[in-house]
């Protein structure tokens, strides 16, 4: 029987309110069921996110998620298979929890093949391998993480709060689990001054790792953002969009693995997705017709012309 559309309404807004209508996704696990955990993010400090727009940080209690499992399984009530915990690093939470979560999901849910998150590499490498070994085994993988760069100069800037080598300790402790994992990377992170470390860096990590795919973004000043006052005091200066383009073409260059690149996200002036290394050629081909188009009628056509497109697809 099809649940009530008024109840489904009022449910939604429950579940989902103190999130203000809005909260991040990976774009990985879009089409996943989202059960709330925690908002905001528990450490807040990376100088360009204002992802969070000044929530405090909350775990939601164990009741408070099985109820909003409860809810969901009304809303669900076709089968649902894939999951998502929601807030801004949800796999920061202590394994028992995470485990308590994960009984509640399935008990409602028995058709559940996996359970993501978004995690900070420092919330793999607190967790003991027998702890992520037994999240694997009670049906968390595909998890997210967001490095964004593989060169320590630019997370230490930007105060990401983990080295390269910690990104790497957490990728090779998921892979040892049996947990699969996708992985933010941020154009235009190193700015224009550290544009070809963060590149080089970034090649290094990943080619040391093993993503099931690269959610490859550009950097966006956020208004709420510390990196927009060192933007306007002049001490960050940021990459013009078509330079952020090139390095993307760099990195791609220089990756050695099998993975998928998704940069299909719209901060980037040109989309474009494939598996690698199959369509490398291909994409980088794509990248650079794109690049002389840009070169020969300038930015602003070439996103006008592609919006245009994008209208009458
Ligand atoms: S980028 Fe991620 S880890 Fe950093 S403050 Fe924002 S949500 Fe938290």
């Amino acid at each position: 029987m099809s649940p009530d559309i008024e109840t489904v309404r009022r449910y939604k807004r429950e579940i989902y309110g103190e999130y203000g209508g809005y909260y991040y996704v990976p774009m990985a696990e879009a089409f996943t069921v989202q059960v709330p955990v925690t908002v905001s993010c528990s450490y807040k400090k990376c100088l360009y996110c204002d992802l969070n727009q000044g929530m405090a940080f909350r775990e939601l209690s164990l009741e408070e998620i099985a109820e909003n499992v409860r809810k969901l399984r009304y809303i669900h009530y076709k089968p649902a298979k894939r999951f998502l915990l929601a807030g801004g690093n949800p796999f920061f939470l202590p394994t028992e929890k995470l485990l308590r979560i994960s009984e509640a999901i399935h008990e409602s849910f028995p058709e559940c093949e996996y359970i993501s998150s978004f995690a900070r590499a420092d919330d793999v490498t607190r967790k003991t391998p027998a702890e992520l070994h037994a999240l694997h085994e009670a049906g968390y993988d595909r998890l997210c993480l967001g490095l964004e760069s593989g060169c320590d100069s630019v997370l230490a800037y930007h105060r990401k709060g983990v080295t390269s080598a910690q990104n790497l300790q957490a990728v090779h402790m998921l892979t040892d689990s049996g947990m699969s994992y996708s992985a933010y990377i941020m154009l235009g992170l190193g700015g224009r001054d550290m544009s070809e470390a963060h590149v080089e860096g970034t090649a290094e990590m990943l080619n040391h790792s093993s993503p099931f795919e690269l959610t490859v973004v550009t950097l966006v000043l956020f208004k709420g953002a510390e990196l927009a006052e060192r933007v306007r005091a002049h001490e960050f200066h940021r990459l013009p969009p078509v330079d952020a383009l090139k390095e993307g073409r760099k990195l791609l260059s220089l990756l050695e693995i099998h993975t998928v690149w998704n940069a299909t996200h719209k901060t980037n002036i040109f989309p474009v997705k494939g598996r690698i290394p199959e369509h490398k050629e291909l994409l980088l081909r794509r990248i650079d017709d794109a690049l002389s188009e840009i070169d020969s009628q300038g930015l602003k056509q070439y996103e006008l012309k592609r919006w245009r497109k994008w209208g009458t697809e």
